[in-house]
């Protein structure tokens, strides 16, 4: 068991979440989860003093740990909708806090990753942290067919346009939140599935490293 130094981390942790309630988040179980989930614990320790900075940081395979606030952003939209027993996939592991923050929010939790050393890291991270969440190396433009159907996919890489299989993979009433755009900046998109139809609606702008596979941007 590691020290984590959560005596010095914990008073930035609550500095983190109440900039996010000042940026406009206000999902109180979603700001629980910010509390709870220690952020430094998923990146290297050379980066733990820099953790709760709302900022990217660098990961392994030259990938990032989305920012606070983006992850509270598309974590709000799956809160406001659904229960926390819900079952949500989520597309690009990376270090693993994101589906640690929906884990924490009581969502059954699956993830897909495409680079084979984020995938173990998570996993060990995972196993070291006691969090039950199903892990899955592959290109998750695709999805994860044999678990469908989900409540709830968010994609957090960027993608040229929405991968069918994920609408296809949607529980009734179920919802995909994805950015689409072009390498550098994506408009965050939401398609809600209700029977046989989709509705679409749009929300704010951001940047993610790019969604590579079948469905996404070629390699
Ligand atoms: N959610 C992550 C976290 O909490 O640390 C951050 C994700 S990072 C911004 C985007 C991740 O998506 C990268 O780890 C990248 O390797 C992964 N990725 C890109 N294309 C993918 C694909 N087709 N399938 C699965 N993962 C993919």
């Amino acid at each position: 068991m590691i020290n984590d130094q959560d005596h010095k981390y914990r008073p930035k942790r609550e500095e983190m979440v109440q900039k996010l309630r000042e940026m406009g988040i206000s999902n109180e179980r979603v700001l629980q989860a910010f509390l709870q989930v220690k952020r430094h614990l998923f990146v290297d320790s050379a980066f733990w003093d820099v953790a709760y900075q709302d900022s990217p940081l660098p990961i392994a395979a030259n990938q990032t740990i989305s920012q606070p606030y983006t992850v509270a952003y598309m974590t709000s939209i799956v809160a406001e909708h659904y229960p926390s027993d819900a079952k949500v996939l989520e597309v690009g592991t990376g270090s693993g806090y994101q589906a640690a923050i929906l884990c924490a929010l009581g969502y059954r939790v699956f993830t897909i990753e495409r680079q084979e050393i984020l995938y173990q890291q998570a996993l060990k991270r995972f196993e070291e942290l006691g969090l039950k969440i199903q892990c899955k190396l592959g290109d998750g433009t695709l999805g994860w067919a044999a678990m469908k159907p989900f409540d709830a996919i968010l994609v957090t890489a960027g993608s040229p346009d929405v991968p069918r299989p994920l609408i296809e993979q949607l529980a009734d009433d179920g919802r995909l939140v994805i950015p689409i755009g072009d390498i550098k900046t994506q408009q965050m998109r939401i398609f809600h599935r209700q029977g046989n139809q989709v509705f679409e609606s749009l929300a704010d702008h951001f940047a993610f490293v790019p969604l590579i596979g079948k469905e996404g941007w070629k390699e």
